[in-house]
């Protein structure tokens, strides 16, 4: 038995949704757990989420779903509508959290990290801010993990929480590397329009633009530029360039249009996606979120990804008698469910390059689908 020699404690890098959600469900199973983060404050960077069923229904498990529903903005419907404005189809996802509440919920970033944060600190969790990991070894089911403030920590888990460009990911020699599509995303806080009480996605000649609330009072309007290079632009340009955009879309975004107002509520990022094909682990060291498997955000299932991971390293865990076992059974049960998640969202990205939307919604359906099944 290689385990909890150094009792159960667990070292976390990164305190994004995976690692502050993992840290959370292992201290309630009982685990010590410390997370260092590179950033040295709080801030969270992009406006908004969508928490899909299974999001929610794994923030459940942290007994946190109703919170998120609470401060975030409950919805039910998607509604879709083809290049002339007009609506072509409604999805209503299932109520996975039963019939009282709702299928889905907007929410923005600093609220849902708010809420992680201070339940995983509720529960023990030590977080050092500005910190990171420069160095990985491990003998004898011992995980050394040197820290950048020159202190080493010898722990029985060492998880690599720290996103698509995981240093943990390179420490542990697990190679892979984010793969562009030729697309920017981009995000706007707004009004939440009175008519917005679900999703609106709306299929543009060249571009893909949408709106989801995140509040009674707040809403992210988000659009897909497509096939341009991967760029960073100034941000002064950024609320004009995206209202440009905007413009070529009729109906209801012409309303949205004048409602975004300076850059410093508009960002833009790239669509990158991974997927760490060979190992997640070495020893008792393991990968999650969006360092093991990222995917486009069309489908906005990166963070229920995210969330799951935590529950079900627990989970498996608290199941096996060694540390090396529980990773393993952790990895054996997430691998298939995130390859087919980044897999579909990577081809729904490229029908939307090339304005294939129809044939995207189907995917998009059995996607939303498959997540549904337990994790
Ligand atoms: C534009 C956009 C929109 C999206 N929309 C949705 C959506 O609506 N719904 C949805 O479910 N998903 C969405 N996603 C995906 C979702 O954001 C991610 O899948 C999710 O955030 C992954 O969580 P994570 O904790 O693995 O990684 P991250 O959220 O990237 O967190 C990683 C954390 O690690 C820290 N870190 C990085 N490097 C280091 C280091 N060396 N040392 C220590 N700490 C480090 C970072 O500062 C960060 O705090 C979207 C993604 C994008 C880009």
């Amino acid at each position: 038995m290689d385990s909890y020699r150094g009792a159960r404690t667990a070292m976390i890098v990164g305190a994004g949704v995976a690692g502050l959600t993992a840290a959370a469900a292992l201290a309630g199973a009982g685990w010590q757990v410390e997370i260092a983060e590179l950033n040295p404050s709080r801030a969270t960077s992009g406006w908004g989420l969508c928490l899909t069923g299974p999001a929610l229904r794994a923030l459940a498990g942290l007994g946190l779903a109703d919170a998120c529903l609470t401060e975030g903005y409950g919805m039910g419907v998607i509604t879709h509508l083809d290049v002339d404005g007009e609506p072509v189809g409604q999805a209503r996802p299932p109520r996975l959290l039963g019939a009282r509440r709702p299928a889905m919920a907007g929410i923005a970033r600093p609220v849902l990290h708010r809420i992680l944060h201070a339940e995983a600190e509720q529960r023990g969790v030590v977080v050092h801010q500005g910190m990171t990991v420069t160095a990985v070894d491990q003998d004898g089911g011992l995980v050394h993990v040197q820290l950048s403030d020159g202190t080493v920590r010898q722990v029985a888990l060492l998880v690599g929480a720290d996103g698509i460009r995981s240093t943990t990911r390179s420490l542990l020699g697990l190679e892979t590397s984010p793969d562009y599509h030729g697309q920017m995303v981009w995000r706007a806080l707004v009004p939440r329009p009175q008519w917005a009480t679900g999703i609106h996605q709306f299929a543009g000649r060249t571009d893909t633009a949408g709106l989801v609330p995140i509040s009674v009072s707040q809403a992210y309007v988000f659009l897909t530029e497509n096939g341009v290079e991967q760029s960073v632009l100034p941000e002064a340009e950024l609320a004009p360039r995206l209202k440009q955009l905007l413009e070529a879309f009729p109906g209801r975004v012409a309303e949205i249009r004048p409602l975004v107002s300076g850059s410093e509520s508009v960002v833009r990022r790239p669509v990158l996606t991974a997927f760490l094909e060979g190992a997640w682990n070495r020893g008792n060291a393991v990968v999650i979120g969006d360092a093991a498997h990222a995917p486009a955000p069309h489908m906005a299932s990166g963070a229920a990804l995210a969330i799951e991971d935590g529950l079900v390293l627990a989970e498996e865990l608290g199941r096996h008698r060694s540390v090396g076992a529980g990773i393993e059974a952790f990895v054996r049960r997430r691998r298939q469910r995130c390859r087919t998640l980044v897999e579909t969202s990577v081809t729904i990205a490229g029908l939307e390059r090339v304005q294939r939307h129809r044939e995207a919604y189907p995917l998009m359906d059995a996607g939303h689908r498959l997540m549904a099944e337990p994790a």
